[in-house]
């Protein structure tokens, strides 16, 4: 064992500034649409959801975006988060790869979430809004807002997926603790969640239906906004952040990678470690693969068609170009709760039609042996998530060592998995089986997409 292990940046070294993608695309981003108008959508349409400041940083094409000191001070609490090169894996793969892994579960929720909940109750507060509704399916999102909740004074209301409630009390305990209402959805609160359970009572809910019920309470009221824990372009651009450090402490480690690795459930912590590098890429330095790990039983990248769709089951959000297996799609009940939507960010989904990054699909038992095998070489358990990450990363190892190429390897490690023990005790007594989705399901739910006219 040889080298240096650990990369650690002090607090001074906590990024000032957010990277934007949208400044350096070679094709701007389709536009987001009116369902009703199928026009484009403009800042006052989704002023009821979001506070202005969030608006336009979907929108800017300003390559850096300074990131408010309240919002930095609070970062110092995890920040900036510990960068490792994983030496014990590499040997226990005998690659001659080198794979370094950015950690996110230091955070105080435990996974990469909180860099984006902390600025966006940042925002709200600044625009004076009192309550933060929102959807969780798992829970690290809600608990992540919860967390920033609490440290910014905003009441926090979370809509979660009604399987985990009742599956999962642990991190409905985190949410409770930090100060947050937690419902399980479909709930008798709106009225989406009344008119689901009429037809459905016993109805294990789904993170689109939790959208539509946390959209619907937010629209009502006006010291009430929304907030999302994915997706969004201003999501995408708070993870930046995680990037940005990985490139200094890669400097750190002479290297720079030739493969960048992400899970991607609605795209942000992919995003986040991958854009800054996508970003110098298209501004004429080297380009590395970039590659998207998704759960072959939710395939939106891999499976997925490219085209307009709702965000939420009831068809409250305007539409978005993204890869999707339709709204109504509702995924089988696979571990890694994060990655079951039936969207991909925007942003991501385009890069992907531009031919900047590669999407791979791997099933869940495979994903908990990386894991499992990551865990006794490295430490740390990950989250049922991250696992895709680290297969991802293993199988770029092996490829290394097949073709006897010396290349280096960043992934995010985006969380730890310590909330997700009934996954790992299910994995170690053989219970756990690879989901596959119901192909005739599938062709329903893309068959319902919204037909919206080619732009002229
Ligand atoms: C929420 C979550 C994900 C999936 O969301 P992305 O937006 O794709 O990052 C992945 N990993 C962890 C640990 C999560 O909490």
């Amino acid at each position: 064992m040889s080298g240096q292990t650990k990369f650690l940046l002090d607090e001074s070294r906590i990024p000032k500034r957010w990277y934007n993608i949208q400044a350096d695309l070679p094709k701007a981003l389709p536009p987001v649409l009116h369902p009703g108008t199928m026009k484009p959508v403009g800042p006052d349409d989704l002023a009821p959801l979001f506070p202005m400041e969030l608006i336009m940083q979907e929108v800017t094409t300003e390559r850096e975006i300074d990131i408010p000191e309240p919002v930095r001070d609070v970062f110092r609490l995890w920040r900036p988060t510990p960068m490792f090169r994983a030496h014990r894996l590499e040997q226990a793969l005998g690659t001659p790869a080198r794979i370094f892994y950015k950690y996110e579960g230091v955070s105080p929720a435990g996974s990469h979430k909180p860099n984006t909940a902390i600025a966006q109750a940042f925002y709200n507060k600044q625009a004076g809004i009192r309550r933060l509704t929102t959807e969780t399916g798992a829970g690290q999102w809600g608990s992540s807002l919860a967390f920033a909740g609490a440290l910014f004074g905003i009441d926090v209301t979370v809509f979660q997926v009604r399987v985990s409630y009742n599956q999962k009390p642990y991190r409905r305990a985190l949410m409770e603790s930090y100060g947050a209402r937690c419902l399980p959805s479909p709930s008798t609160e709106t009225a989406y969640g009344r008119d689901v359970l009429s037809r459905t009572p016993d109805h294990p809910g789904s993170l689109g239906i939790a959208i539509s019920e946390a959209v619907e309470i937010a629209a009502q009221r006006d010291d009430t906004k929304y907030a999302l824990g994915s997706v969004l372009n201003h999501v995408l651009l708070h993870q930046t952040i995680v990037g940005i450090e990985a490139i200094e402490q890669l400097q750190m480690a002479d290297a720079y990678p030739d493969v960048v690795v992400g899970c991607t459930g609605g795209g942000s912590n992919f995003a986040g470690i991958s854009f800054p590098f996508i970003g110098a890429g298209l501004r004429g330095g080297a380009k590395p693969r970039i590659v998207a790990v998704e759960p072959a039983a939710c395939p939106s990248l891999t499976r997925g068609r490219y085209a307009y769709d709702f965000g939420d089951t009831a068809h409250m959000t305007p539409l978005t170009k993204m890869h999707t297996l339709g709204s109504t799609f509702t995924p089988p009940g696979f571990h890694a709760g994060g990655l079951r939507y039936h969207g991909m960010a925007p942003l991501v989904s385009h890069l992907k039609e531009l031919g900047l990054i590669e999407a791979v699909a791997y099933n869940q038992v495979e994903c908990f042996e990386a894991g499992v095998l990551f865990g006794r070489t490295e430490g740390i358990l990950p989250a049922p998530e991250a696992n895709h990450a680290v297969k991802g990363a293993i199988e770029e190892a092996l490829r290394c060592k097949r073709e006897g190429r010396a290349e280096t390897i960043l992934f995010n490690l985006c969380g730890h998995g310590h909330f997700d023990m009934q996954a790992y005790m299910d994995f170690s007594a053989g219970k756990l089986t690879n989901q596959t989705y119901s192909e005739e399901e599938l062709a329903m739910a893309l068959s319902g997409l919204p037909s919206v006219p080619e732009p002229a």
